[in-house]
Parts: structure tokens; sequence; C-alpha cells
């Protein structure tokens, strides 16, 4: 593999291609062979998920690339996950770059000989010390995260939202590289910016359901500042969304338009002082995917930013009730040190003004029957809807059932839905 080729991956499994003779074929890490597919080669930059493993010890949650020296071993001893070391960029994952950050590469060899299952022989252990001192014997400063690894998701709560925030400014505008479209440091500087005065919203489950449903429907919107909550903005999901597996998003507004980004939580299943090092290090969020748009900029409704604009466009047609969730005293505290104003988290549910009742042997967490009572949403639809000045502007509204509202006594009686929350204020009258 050379510098100038640019990185592949196969579109059906996800996996990193690596290349034979010149002009390359592209083939499978040789232990990926298994259910025969052919690989069908596409750049890794269009993709938001690649299937990597550390090159240093296999672990399937790389978080950086390293570069370092080129090297071009191929499987030594039989073991088939070692043929992924080639070339001079190496996916580090969190526990070995804590490791090498720290000087204790004897331990991410270690972690290779458990891993590969090579027996702890000393010939074994000593190639593959070899192979590991080649590489970084050449390294070159700096690293860039992985966006592209799939973690297992990551809870984040309300209360978090402020320090979740806080730590991926301060990522965006420290030294740690990132891929292509968000490498530029005034791009960086700017979101950075752009995420200090954003609003901050957390989409409650019943909401999230809502925003799943009703993105993998939207149809092209026209993009304007009225759709947006904030004139910038952070949200997240109460659990990732769509087949991307989106857990946030941010916008940003910029000298001509916004800037969108959809990111993933990272760190999950990781713990002790390399979970440590990522939250300090990084955060909780990794940017997966970003997107300019202008103002009337026609956003295709199958794109990675629908779901945003959906969540956006269902805030906007008032489906939310939309309250201030409390902020930690620590927060608070720490925000006044610095002489910000105490952070405000905005809470989306459902709109309580709809008419449907809760129901009282359901909960919004641990419903058995989630399944079932989401597909209530799936009858929904979108329609454009004039609005604005002279009703001269057209956005889509969503239509569901539920949101037909009270007076629709067959569909209410049927509301299986474990609509509103317990924390949800219910002064009203609902019989
Ligand atoms: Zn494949
Ligand atoms: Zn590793």
């Amino acid at each position: 593999m050379t510098a100038a080729r640019e990185e592949m991956a196969c579109q059906i499994c996800l996996s990193p291609l690596n290349t034979l003779g010149t002009p390359p074929t592209y083939v499978h890490p040789i232990q990926l062979a298994a259910d025969g597919h052919q690989p069908v080669p596409v750049p890794v930059r269009q993709l938001d998920t690649v299937n990597r493993h550390c090159d240093f010890c296999g672990d399937p949650y790389p978080a950086w690339t390293l570069v370092g020296g080129e090297v071009t071993a191929v499987a030594i001893g039989g073991a088939a996950g070692l043929v992924q070391n080639l070339g001079h960029a190496w996916a580090a994952c969190a526990t070995c770059q804590t490791y090498i950050d720290d000087d204790r590469t004897e331990k991410v060899v270690d972690r290779a000989v458990r891993a590969f299952g090579l027996g702890d022989h000393p010939q074994v252990r000593e190639r593959i010390e070899e192979l590991h001192q080649a590489f970084l014997n050449a390294r070159r400063p700096g690293r860039t995260l992985i966006t592209t690894t799939a973690w297992p998701a990551t809870v984040i709560t309300a209360r978090e939202l402020p320090k979740v925030r806080d730590r991926l400014a301060r990522f965006y505008r420290g030294t740690d590289s990132l891929p292509t479209a968000l490498a530029a440091t005034e791009t960086r500087q700017e979101v950075a910016a752009g995420l200090d005065r954003a609003g901050l919203f957390w989409i409650d489950d019943d909401f999230t359901d809502l925003a799943e449903y009703a993105a993998e429907k939207l149809p092209d919107v026209t993009i304007n500042r009225d759709l947006m909550p904030s004139t910038d903005g952070m949200l997240v999901w109460s659990r990732p969304v769509t087949p991307r597996q989106i857990t946030a998003a941010s916008w940003t507004t910029t000298s001509d338009g916004w800037r969108l980004i959809n990111y993933r939580t990272i760190g999950g299943g990781l713990d002790g002082t390399p979970l440590q090092r990522l939250r300090e290090q990084v955060g909780w969020l990794a940017p997966m995917s970003t997107i300019q748009v202008h103002d009337q900029h026609l956003l295709h409704g199958e794109q990675p930013a629908a779901a945003l604009v959906a969540t956006w466009l269902l805030v906007a047609q008032q489906a939310a009730n939309v309250t201030t969730a409390e902020v930690d005293k620590a927060v608070r505290k720490s925000y006044a040190r610095a002489n910000r104003p105490t952070p405000e988290v905005r809470i989306v549910r459902i709109g309580a003004n709809r008419g449907t009742r809760p129901s009282p042997e359901r909960s919004a967490s641990g419903d058995p029957e989630r399944p079932q009572s989401s597909r209530f949403w799936v009858s929904g639809h979108w329609r454009n809807q004039a609005y604005g000045p002279r009703r001269a502007l057209r956005r889509p509204i969503y239509i569901s059932p539920f949101l037909r509202g009270p007076d629709d006594a067959p569909i209410r009686l049927s509301t299986t839905v474990r609509m509103l929350s317990s924390h949800m204020p219910m002064s009203e009258d609902h019989d």
C-alpha cells in the first residue's frame, strides 16, 4: 500500500481491503473470506462505518490512526490476523494507545500474543515485537481519531449534555487530527465556537422513536433558519437512530449557511485508564459525517442529515413539549467560574396538548413490548404545509394518528403507546 492510493473497504462486509499486485486487486484480509463473497471495493471516505481492527492486538474497536514505519511483513506463524499489519498507517485501540503513550510497548505485545492465540513462545513474542518496533520506531508525531468504528452505544443523559458539549468543543480546538471533511483547523474552530453558543436539546425515548420513523420517510426539505430550534445547536437522541446509528447532531451557523454534523458515541465497553483517557482527550462523541448547507438548500430526504432535519421539523410543528432540565450544581459552578451563563438543556418530549392519555401500566423505559408500541408511529406520513408570510413558504409537517388530537376516539382507544413519561406534568383532564 502506498500513501498515494486511497484506502478501500468492502461495501458488503465493511472490512478494509488489502491490495495485491499492480494494478491492484483488492482482497479481503484472509481471515474474513469465510462466506465467500467477492470484495466490493469502495473508498473508505464514503462509509460511515468500517469494520477495522486494532493492528496491534486485533481489538474490534480501534480509536486512533498512527503513522509510522512502512511494515511489509505478511502473516507469521499462520496468524491470519497479522496480515492486516501492512503499510505505514496503523489502527490502535484505546488500550494499546494508552500503553504506547506510557512507553509500555511490551504490554501491547502481550495483548497481541493473547489475542492471536499464538501461545507465549519466546520466538513468537520476538517476531511480534519486531513488527511493532519496525512501525513504532519510525512513528511520526500526532494521531487521527478513527470516526468509523461502530462502538457499542453509550447512554448520554440530559444532565451530562453540557459536559459532553464542552469536551467536544475542546477536542475540536485540540491537536489530535480528524479525517478529511473536518480536518481543516478553520472549520474545527468554527464548529467549536458554534458549540460554545449551542442550544442543547435532549430527545426522550418516545420522541426519538417518532423522529426515527419520521426520518425514514422524510421528503426533500428546503433549508432555512425557521426550521431550527436555535441558531446554533446540538441535540442528543436517547439512543442511536437510523441504520447509520447516529446518536447526536450539531448545527453551526457559518458565513454561508450551516454546517451539520452527525455523531456517534465512542468508548462503549472500555473501562479503567483507557476509558479515562478517551473521555479526557476526546470525550463522548466522534463526528461521523458532515455537510455544509446554505439558505434555501434543497436537502434530499435520503441523506445523512435526515434524522436531524426530521427532529427539527417535529419540534417546529409543535409536536414537542420542550422543558428545561435541571443542571448539576458542579456544572453550574464551573460555568460561573468561567464567566459563562448557566447552560440550559432542553428536554424534548411528545407534546402533551395532543390529547393522548398516559397508559399507567407502561413506562417510558423498560417496556417489554417496545417494538409493538413503536409500530404505531409507522402509520404517520409527511405532508407539505404552507407557512410564513402570506403562507408563501412550504415545509413538511408530520401527520400521525397520534397527533390528530383529542377528538379522534378510535385512535385514542388504540393508543397502547407508553406515550408520556412519568415526569410529564399532567395538569389537564384527559377524559
Ligand atoms: Zn466483504
Ligand atoms: Zn489494540
